[in-house]
């Protein structure tokens, strides 16, 4: 009965898309049968892990949470995933998302939204658990499992484990191999480990990084032992706080959960300074320029012929087909993002857009490198809100953007960057805080988190 309820509960909250025990059921018997063959056992052993259904994994459907890509069942398995199934880890299902891996608050999937677990002191308004990666953050917060993972191109991971209270983060550009994940804005996309503390999220982005010849922009460096080197004692490291990140109208809650963290951060020995990003507020804007465009490249080869969905009228061709298979397989916000992405690489319109977006992308880059000559690592808010409630946002996609204002900027400049749990504010709900480091100090970020944790 127990187990009854439980499965109700993770069903109300529309976390997963497609169960698969069997998988998770099989990781735990083999670390029975490796414990009697006096195997050593890897860093994941016997962990059940959700899977963001933007990961590719083998035989099971991976449709990044769209129509145009249900029942497709890829023959293959994702550089990330298969290193987490190497590492002894064992897949519960596949996690509702954003469709395509495009939104905030996870209402773009074709599968239904995603409830968080939480909900605001005296209401039971069913508030959003963040997106793209909605149902990781929804079921890890539920205890529906320890750990997911997430994927990150302006946000994804650091923006829903902010708002349901957990801890997420995504690494230098190019530390997880992005082979065998949906390509959102290939520039921009990163996969990372969304769980319930520093510690459980340094050893999973242990098992998931390191070099892949399968993917061009991977980096070819060794994955230090990141998880043994945890350390939060911050003496002789300086923490930056930008002050353009102190934007009008701040909500007061989330300014005076800023304020703590600064001071714990002190109490850790830390030094704390103030340091500028300038091109803070033309990142946001950059983004939705930048990361339409790729998207409206890489989703160029949903075309139903290749894969999922085909939508073949009576008497059709080729070029019929195209544009059914498309009409009818891609959500609303895809096709927003598609129509944005392919305006902006006109002809005509590509150096108003896309070359002033590419520059702006440079200088906020420029903005980080001179403020790590002054500080080791940089915090600020995750999010400009806490959570809010599901259809609050959905008629209104510029301020779904907003919601995006902190978390974008680190994305543009490739840097890691993680989310922890601050406090729960006056409603009684979770705010994150936001540390980023330099590129490849994923150390630094997991200390100072660990600090703040
Ligand atoms: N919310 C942002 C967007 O919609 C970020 C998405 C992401 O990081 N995958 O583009």
């Amino acid at each position: 009965e127990v187990h009854n309820d439980a499965v109700a509960a993770a069903a109300e909250l529309n976390a997963f898309i497609v169960n698969t025990p069997d998988h998770a059921l099989a990781a735990a018997d083999k670390v029975d049968a490796d414990r009697a063959a006096g195997k050593e056992l890897g860093p994941m052993a016997g962990v059940p892990i959700g899977m963001k259904d933007l990961f590719a994994t083998k035989g099971v459907q991976s449709a990044a949470a769209s129509h145009i890509l249900e029942g497709f069942k890829p023959p293959y398995e994702s550089t990330v995933s298969q290193k987490l199934w190497d590492a002894g880890a064992g897949m519960l299902g596949k996690l509702n998302m954003d469709q395509f891996a495009m939104g905030s608050s996870n209402e773009t999937s074709y599968f239904g939204n995603v409830a968080s677990p939480w909900k605001r002191q005296g209401s039971n308004a069913t508030l959003t658990p963040g997106g793209s990666s909605g149902g990781s953050s929804a079921a890890v917060a539920a205890r529906l499992c320890p750990a997911a993972t997430g994927t990150d191109t302006g946000g994804s991971i650091r923006q829903p484990a902010a708002i349901t209270g957990i801890t997420g983060i995504k690494p230098t550009y190019g530390r997880c191999s992005r082979w065998g994940i949906v390509a959102f804005a290939s520039s921009l996309d990163q996969a990372g480990p969304m769980a319930r503390s520093v510690e459980d999220c340094a050893i999973m982005l242990g098992a998931m990084a390191g070099f892949d010849p399968k993917d061009s922009t991977s980096i070819d460096a060794p994955v230090p032992d990141w998880a043994g080197l945890l350390d939060a004692d911050l003496a002789g490291k300086t923490v930056g706080i930008p002050r353009e990140y102190r934007v009008d109208g701040m909500d007061a809650e989330i300014e005076a959960s800023w304020e703590e963290g600064k001071q714990w951060l002190r109490d850790a020995g830390a030094k704390v300074v103030d340091v500028s990003l300038p091109h803070t507020k033309y990142a946001l804007p950059a983004y939705y320029i930048i990361a339409p465009a790729e998207a409206s490249s890489n989703l160029a080869r949903y075309d139903g012929v290749r894969y999922g969905l085909r939508d073949l009228p009576e008497g059709a061709g080729l070029q019929d087909m195209y544009a059914a298979t498309r009409s009818a397989g891609f959500g609303d916000e895809v096709k927003r993002r598609i129509l944005i992405g392919t305006y902006v690489l006109s002809a005509g319109f590509y150096d108003a857009y896309y070359t002033q977006a590419q520059k702006v992308r440079t200088l906020v880059q420029k903005d980080f490198m001179d403020a790590f000559e002054q500080c080791d690592v940089i915090l600020a808010p995750t999010t400009p809100t806490a959570a809010f409630a599901l259809g609050e946002k959905t008629d209104d996609p510029l301020s779904m953007y907003l919601n995006d204002v902190f978390s974008v900027p680190a994305s543009l400049a490739g840097l890691p960057a993680m989310s922890v749990p601050a406090t729960l504010n006056s409603d009684g709900l979770p705010l994150g805080l936001q540390l980023v480091g330099k590129p490849m100090d994923e150390q630094g970020v997991l200390n100072a988190g660990l600090a703040i944790e």
